[in-house]
């Protein structure tokens, strides 16, 4: 089974229009979402301008606040913190990555961790870890409700995930060790992958590199989600060999079309539970 990542994406969306005008026929207020974009590199131009249409298409507010490169870091934590107090914005990301005058960590840790979308700071991080209730990076978020499309339970199934970085690995590991997973990590330092891959019932992979995972890695019966997006002559690929792998496997998400619509969708759904959690 090829996963619908598009149509899954479609329906969340849908679910999250529903529920905002609901909001709005209710208490006349919509989310709104503030995006920090600094220097003009195109993939981030390009996703900024994904993220603004379909925040648009469900009804969320967005106001994208651009910088030039050479912006100093004290301009973006100014604006942070205006952001913060400002009873009107729901929710803030900032674009990654950022030039080199600026301190990421710095810039994650200042946003309000109620307003914090991207699901990045310490204390969503933490609360993640903990099994609390915690706002959730949308890559594996996404990523979770697809595999809970196709398997609904999830306990004692073995999860293997390839990549540990905060923005996939790690939060992917910690929701599916919410799920009563067994979870493995493995990652460039790891020693045999493909004896840890082959243990896998749930697959996850995101790591960039193209077509690292073959047939002969993966088990039948098991779930692949390919996070990974790579150009390879001009073609965009995943980091699983998807023709192959397809052939053996239960279910298996494509690139594009699979984990990518879901990223946005859930953005958009964090939002929504940013706006909500202040309506309270
Ligand atoms: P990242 O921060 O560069 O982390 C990559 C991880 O993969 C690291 O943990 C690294 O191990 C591991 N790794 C790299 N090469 C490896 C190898 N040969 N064998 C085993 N492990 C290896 O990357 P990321 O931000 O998580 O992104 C990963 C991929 O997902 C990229 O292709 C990115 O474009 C894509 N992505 C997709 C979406 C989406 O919406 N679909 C969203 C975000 C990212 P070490 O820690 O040991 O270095």
């Amino acid at each position: 089974m090829i996963i619908d990542g598009k149509k899954e994406a479609e329906i969340l969306r849908h679910e999250i229009k529903k529920e905002i005008s609901l909001l709005k026929g209710k208490i006349n207020k919509v989310p709104s979402l503030s995006v920090i974009l600094v220097g003009n590199y195109t993939p981030s131009e390009i996703y900024v301008k994904n993220k603004v249409k379909k925040s648009k298409e469900v009804g969320i507010n967005s106001d994208v606040i651009r910088y030039p490169d050479d912006v100093s870091e004290k301009e973006i934590l100014r604006k942070i913190i205006e952001l913060n107090e400002d009873s009107e914005v729901s929710g803030i990301l900032v674009q990654l990555p950022l030039p080199k005058q600026i301190n990421k960590e710095k810039i994650i840790n200042l946003i309000h961790p109620s307003k914090d979308v991207d699901g990045f700071h310490p204390i969503n991080v933490g609360n993640l870890a903990s099994g609390y209730h915690a706002i959730t990076p949308c890559t594996p978020l996404g990523c979770s409700l697809l595999i809970k499309k196709i398997e609904k339970d999830l306990t004692g199934k073995h999860a293997v995930i390839v990549g540990r970085s905060n923005l996939n690995g790690k939060p992917m590991a910690q929701l599916l060790l919410k799920e009563n997973c067994t979870v493995t990590i493995v990652h460039s330092k790891t020693k045999n992958i493909k004896a840890e891959c082959l243990k896998a019932d749930i697959l996850v992979v995101a790591i960039g590199v193209p077509n690292f995972v073959k047939k002969d890695w993966v088990k039948e019966d098991s779930i692949i989600i390919d996070v990974g997006i790579n150009k390879v002559e001009n073609k965009i690929v995943g980091d699983v060999k998807f023709e192959d792998v397809k052939e053996k496997v239960k279910a298996i998400t494509p690139v594009p079309g699979g984990v990518g619509p879901m990223t946005i969708a859930c953005l958009l759904k964090n939002t929504l539970e940013c706006f909500k959690a202040r309506l309270i």
